[in-house]
């Protein structure tokens, strides 16, 4: 079975075309960044740490067809005024970095909701839960709430976990909008 990163690409990989801007709202150390820029035309990724950004232009060496920008993700709709076709919230915290900076489940579910509002129609926006820390499961139960009320004639939203593992396993939600609102 593909491990939770890999079906968060496989599905993103499906969706996007060479004409379609996509958001990564967690840059990190760039990893879904460089894999959005193989499929999309542009792609815009925050963080708000500048160790981030500086990780990740080591990786994107290759590319010119980005942006990173230093600021909270709940800013995007200052920098984007384009169709967006694919989003990706890979939450949680930098992976060798401070722990203690994380996503939050107030701030996750602001830039979530803008976002469904804005992505294009067949659109694709994926999120990465990490329920095995604090704020992730804060951010896990809140998701799993909110995701539920969604309207299923305007959004499919599908789970994706490994059901089995212990200590609270990473898992992923993909939703599609399927109609206009
Ligand atoms: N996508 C990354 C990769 O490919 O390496 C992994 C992302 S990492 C799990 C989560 C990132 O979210 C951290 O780098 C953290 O600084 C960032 N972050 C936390 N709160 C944020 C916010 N409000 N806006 C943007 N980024 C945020």
């Amino acid at each position: 079975m593909q491990k939770i990163i890999e079906f968060a690409h496989y599905l993103l990989k499906e969706k996007i075309t060479s004409s379609d801007i996509c958001l990564d709202m967690t840059l990190g150390n760039g990893n879904d960044t460089l894999f959005l820029l193989k499929y999309a035309k542009f792609v815009y990724a925050f963080d708000i740490q500048k160790e981030a950004l500086e990780n990740s232009y080591k990786k994107l060496l290759k590319y010119n067809n980005y942006k990173l920008i230093l600021d909270p993700h709940e800013n995007f709709d200052k920098y984007i005024k384009e169709p967006i076709k694919g989003v990706i919230f890979n939450l949680g915290y930098l992976p060798k970095g401070n722990k203690n900076i994380t996503t939050n489940c107030e701030t996750t579910l602001k830039t979530l909701n803008k976002a469904l509002n804005v992505i294009s129609t067949n659109g694709i926006i994926i999120i990465v839960v990490y329920p095995g820390h604090e704020e992730g499961m804060k951010e896990s139960l809140k998701l799993n709430d909110f995701l539920k009320t969604l309207d299923q004639k305007k959004f499919e939203v599908l789970k994706y976990e490994f059901f089995n593992q212990i200590n609270n396993p990473p898992y992923l939600f993909a939703i599609e909008k399927i109609v206009k609102e």
